[in-house]
């Protein structure tokens, strides 16, 4: 058989197998148990934590760097994944998710370190990482022990989008709250004594400047909920929401301008609010020049692929482990439409994530 044509097949063969086992977050058992063995047959020591997240390390030559790579095992609650092949496209029936986000990470992964093997080239230690619940506030990638990793940098296999693309940056998230107090009475035969905490929550989000905001800066209100009756005038209502910066200072002043909007309606209808706001996570942004974007992109030139570099408005464990002080980026996966129905991977940007993570492991 023409050898490119097994490689490939045996990459959508794992992509396949890996699609259709349920892993919704939290409940990664039966995925980490099939790549448990996968990993194994290739030679790599296993290892899992108590968080769930399974760590996994190809020995290498000593005198060379280690090279780390992450994806995740769980994906978004869905139905059972149903596929259709179009090409070389694997497109997701309608009915669910492809979960492309992140199997396309992890076969390419495997399939990367297979072809180090076959290749035959000296390379350093290569480490993987599967981190469990990072749909859910990125739960295993803060969980987990980075002493173990012994590479310099952590490059996460979980964007959407052509390799070799690089996502350098993500934003930092604040999570915001607003908790509105008023006053109840009968809405027909009084209403003059109550004071209106729905009111205020409606002032203080027309006040409010939302959406996107500039180049790097995004702010929602996400969900209210509040008062008892029809015919009550609202006691109580609430707001949930968030602002998003690459920024810093942009973000505080977002999150400031929200919170002032919110304070400023009380004072208007007379009822009092408790504003709560909360980092979820830090952003980061590797520079023009970093070592780690130069490595990657001369790995890309030398797999003949277009080299290039974004930032994302999401976030991934790369946020965490940049913020933990490991040096951590992002690299797109040849899928698109992530978390929809619509949802497909490209088993050639696949293979050519394949062959890029190769070359990137034999640098090292
Ligand atoms: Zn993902």
């Amino acid at each position: 058989m023409n050898p490119d044509s097994h490689r490939r097949d045996r990459l959508l063969a794992d992509f396949l197998e890996l699609i259709q086992i349920p892993s919704v977050s939290g409940s990664e058992e039966l995925v980490r148990q099939v790549l448990l063995l996968k990993l194994s047959d290739l030679g790599l020591k296993v290892e899992t934590d108590e968080a769930g997240n399974l760590f996994a390390r190809l020995p290498g030559d000593p005198s060379l760097l280690p090279s780390a790579f992450s994806a995740h095992l769980d994906t978004v609650p869905s139905e059972p994944v149903r596929y259709r092949i179009d090409g070389e496209w694997i497109h997701s029936t309608g009915e669910s998710i492809l979960a492309a986000d992140d199997r396309a990470g992890i076969a390419a992964l495997l399939e990367g370190a297979r072809r180090l093997q076959e290749g035959g080239t000296r390379h350093g230690e290569v480490e993987m990482l599967f981190t469990v619940e990072e749909e859910i506030g990125l739960r295993g990638a803060k969980a987990f022990d980075l002493e173990w990793v012994r590479s310099p940098f952590i490059l996460v296999l979980d964007h959407g989008g052509p390799p070799a693309r690089v996502v350098r940056g993500a934003p930092s998230l604040e999570k915001l709250r607003f908790r509105f107090q008023g006053l109840a009475a009968h809405a027909g035969t009084e209403p003059e004594k109550g004071a209106s905490a729905v009111r205020a929550l409606a002032l203080a989000i027309s006040r409010m400047s939302l959406g996107r905001i500039d180049e790097e800066t995004t702010a929602n209100i996400g969900q209210i909920k509040g008062g008892d009756a029809d015919n009550i005038i609202p006691e109580r209502a609430e707001m949930t929401g968030e602002a998003r910066s690459h920024d810093h200072g942009k973000l505080e002043a977002q999150v400031k301008e929200m919170i002032q909007a919110a304070q400023w309606a009380a004072k208007e209808v007379g009822v009092e609010v408790i504003s709560d706001c909360q980092r979820e996570f830090e952003g980061y942004c590797l520079p023009d020049g970093d070592p780690l974007l130069e490595m990657v992109g001369k790995a890309a030139l030398a797999c003949s692929l277009t080299f290039s570099l974004t930032k994302a408005g999401g976030a991934s464990d790369a946020n965490i482990f940049n913020a933990r002080g490991k040096k951590s980026t992002v690299l797109c996966c040849g899928y698109y439409g992530p978390h929809t129905r619509q949802e497909k991977a490209s088993l050639k940007e696949m293979e050519d994530l394949a062959r890029w993570i190769c070359a990137i492991m034999e640098r090292h």
